[in-house]
């Protein structure tokens, strides 16, 4: 039923030569769901469920969860929906989730690390999803992973959760590559996760050391970054080699220059704003995976991320 519904749900995005990429959408809402249903998004490779947890004083409860999730797939009408755990830090306090003050908030306790450290709402936010029907529609994605013991215990969470509601469908468990530790480890990761979302907002940052929301250092900032793009192909070959498919949810995938690079290293699913969703389809038939290949491996060439933008130009020219 999973499978008619979501062929049902209109146009597989392909490449010249057939082959196929997914273009999924990001989304933070309901409306958001269905404008990405209206501009031809196959699914949602990101919700950011932070939107259901800030600006309140106690976590939503379970039910109030599921109705929200329940709500967002419904609207994305049989279309998979990736939904991120909660991905708050000491930068984005909640009341009811002390995080004592940190000298460096983006190295602290964020992403899974304040799942893990309050495991009710893990429990809680996984039980919620795993209320979403049908089951498998709404799959689980783990933000901010640095090893292969945050993803192991998240996995028992969700496998004992998942005998205590009687589940014996797989619902999918993936995780963000946003560290460099995540990206080296690629292959370590794939042997226990169903997929990998690159989140090139975190790896950017993360990789050139410069805080993404630091003016003075912004200008630095770019994921066509040579240093980046060499771990976004490590994930792929790691992953790969595992038979785990990678996709990208950050920026990049929203980046006419980025998109044939990232097809070219092996990403198979591109995560888009909505806005751009039908540009990347548009951009994604005009190549091949041999030309995308050939552009990508000069792009590994280069010595800056200057350098890279310019060949992407010429590349689109
Ligand atoms: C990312 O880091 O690229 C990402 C998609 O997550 P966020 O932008 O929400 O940190
Ligand atoms: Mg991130």
């Amino acid at each position: 039923a999973l499978a008619a519904a979501r062929a049902a749900a209109g146009a597989e995005a392909r490449l010249a030569d057939g082959t196929r990429i997914e273009v999924f959408a990001n989304l933070g809402s309901v409306s958001d769901a269905e404008r990405a249903v209206a501009a031809g998004a196959e699914g949602s490779g990101l919700l950011r469920t932070e939107f259901l947890f800030l600006d309140r004083d106690t976590p939503p409860s379970v039910g109030e969860q599921t109705a929200e999730y329940q709500a967002i797939a419904d609207a994305l009408q049989g279309r998979p929906l990736i939904i991120r755990l909660l991905d708050i830090g000491g930068d984005k306090p909640a009341p009811y989730l002390p995080i004592a003050a940190e000298e460096n908030p983006a190295l602290g306790l964020r992403g899974i690390r304040v799942g893990l450290a309050h495991p009710q709402v893990l429990e809680d936010q996984l039980r919620a999803i795993l209320g979403v029907r049908p089951i498998g529609v709404a799959r689980i994605m783990l933000p901010m992973i640095a090893s292969v013991g945050e993803l192991r215990a998240v996995r028992a969470v969700l496998d004992r959760l998942r005998g205590e509601l009687g589940i014996g469908e797989t619902v999918e468990l993936g995780i963000m590559v946003e560290t460099p530790a995540a990206a080296a480890t690629a292959d370590l990761l794939a042997a226990e996760a169903d997929f990998l979302s690159i989140g090139t907002n975190d790896l950017t940052q993360y990789t050139l050391a410069m805080d993404r929301g630091n003016p003075a250092v912004a200008s630095g900032i770019d994921g066509l970054h040579p240093a980046v793009l060499r771990l976004i192909a490590d994930t792929c070959r790691g992953a790969t080699a595992k038979g785990r498919w990678v996709g990208v949810c950050g920026g990049l995938a929203s980046d006419p220059l980025a998109v044939p690079i990232l097809v070219g290293l092996g990403v198979t699913e591109l995560s888009a704003t909505v806005s751009v969703v039908p540009e990347v389809k548009a951009l994604l038939a005009t190549l091949t995976i041999e030309r995308a290949r050939a552009h990508a491996t000069a792009a590994l060439a280069c010595a800056t991320a200057a350098d890279v933008r310019r060949l992407a130009r010429e590349f689109t020219a």
